[in-house]
């Protein structure tokens, strides 16, 4: 891989679908990949967080994901692939196909460790790893800067009364990787979101014993795919707490999930039975509000994620509420900083059509 240029207008941290589609406005509006900005990520490969997924998740068991901007220009649409496939399969080819075609010039594997303030100013930190250093550091000096680096390294774990003691396997969403981790194990699931769904889904008939715990009582809705109206509350409240600088609400509260075929079979044959959170972890299993237990050899956390912005903590953005104020992906408190992918923009269409919001503000800053 080439050294990083020491010195840049933009850069984007992140190409997953945020990160590639403000890069390729940002191209349309006549600033050059890799000179004018620079797209920075720490996957081996192409496809955003989509590398990192199971396989049993296929491009039909996904929600839909929306192509990128200008994706036609090469003949290729999410709608039209083989739903059949692993869905990280055919991100990360058509990723790489679109980044080619376009000349986006993702440097990877590079990790921003840290972007701080050098006068006026943006210095980003990077570990580009080599074969003599696994932590060899470059810096870029820049103007602004776009962070789109998603959430899934940093999945949300409710605290639970005597979580640390459990003696079993406890793994989150991104932990997951495939049924067959959990043959003939006792598994409790726990979360109201498609991915809680999906992992029973799998688990049945693997697993010895099956129980899944949630918040709330699941809201189905009876639409096939994710219905507009629900897309359109989450959205209208995940765009409410970005504004308002306040942590970001659960998606599928807003959405609910939609009653597929698939989903209705699994109700239909009782497994998919969800039970109120279960209010202890005990060393081998958990304690229901009802006194009984169930004794469990591992614990799946389909709870959620939150933004991934660790790295973005010497610019100190949070506000006292513990968000970061954000309007249509500029952040209230540095003018040189832009979200993309966060809040109203989480999801493969938001960041899509951020791509558009967030490169118009960057080239009207600089
Ligand atoms: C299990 C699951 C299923 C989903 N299914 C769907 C779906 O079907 N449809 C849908 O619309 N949405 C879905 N989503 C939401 C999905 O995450 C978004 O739609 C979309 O893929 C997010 O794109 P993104 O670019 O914001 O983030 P990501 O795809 O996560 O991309 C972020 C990129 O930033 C890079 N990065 C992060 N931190 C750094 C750093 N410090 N330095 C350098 N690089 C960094 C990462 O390597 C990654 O490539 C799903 C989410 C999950 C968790």
């Amino acid at each position: 891989m080439p050294n990083l240029p020491p010195h840049t207008q933009v850069v984007v941290i992140g190409a997953g679908q945020a990160g590639l589609s403000v890069a390729y406005f940002l191209q349309r509006f006549q600033l050059e990949a890799g000179v004018d900005f620079v797209v920075l990520d720490r996957g081996p490969t192409t496809g955003g967080a989509w590398q990192h997924r199971w396989d049993a998740l296929t491009l039909g068991s996904a929600h839909r994901v929306a192509d990128l901007p200008g994706m036609s220009e090469l003949g290729l649409s999410f709608a039209t692939a083989d739903h059949h496939r692993p869905a990280k399969q055919v991100v990360e080819e058509y990723y790489r196909a679109y980044e080619e075609h376009y000349g986006l010039r993702v440097f990877r594997p590079v990790e921003v460790m840290s972007v701080f303030n050098r006068g006026a100013d943006l210095v980003v930190n990077a570990r580009v790893p080599d074969e003599h250093d696994p932590d060899y550091r470059e810096e870029i000096v820049t103007r602004l800067l776009v962070n789109a680096t998603g959430t899934w390294r940093t999945p949300f774990v409710p605290y639970v009364p005597g979580i640390r003691d459990f003696t079993g396997i406890q793994i989150s969403t991104n932990g997951y990787r495939s049924a067959e981790q959990f043959r003939g194990m006792s598994v409790v699931v726990v979360g109201g979101g498609t991915s809680a769904i999906g992992f029973l889904l799998e688990l049945e008939g693997v697993a010895s014993r099956l129980s899944w715990a949630t918040r709330r009582p699941v809201r189905y809705t009876d639409d096939e795919a994710l219905s507009l109206e629900g897309g359109v509350r989450a959205v209208a409240e995940q765009d409410a707490a970005a504004r308002a600088g306040k942590p970001l609400p659960s998606i599928v509260q807003g959405t609910g999930v939609a009653k597929t075929r698939r989903i209705a079979a699994g109700i239909e044959r009782g497994l998919l039975v969800e039970r109120p959170m279960f209010t202890r972890i005990e060393p081998d299993g958990v304690r229901w509000p009802d006194g009984s237990f169930t004794q469990a050899d591992a614990i799946i956390w389909a709870t959620g994620f939150r933004p991934e912005l660790r790295h973005l903590a010497p610019l100190r953005l949070h506000n006292i509420g513990g968000g970061v104020t954000v309007e249509n992906g500029a952040v209230a408190a540095d003018p040189r900083i832009f979200l993309a992918g966060y809040g109203p923009q989480a999801s493969t269409i938001g960041a899509s059509r951020a791509g558009r919001t967030v490169a118009r503000q960057v080239v009207a800053a600089l």
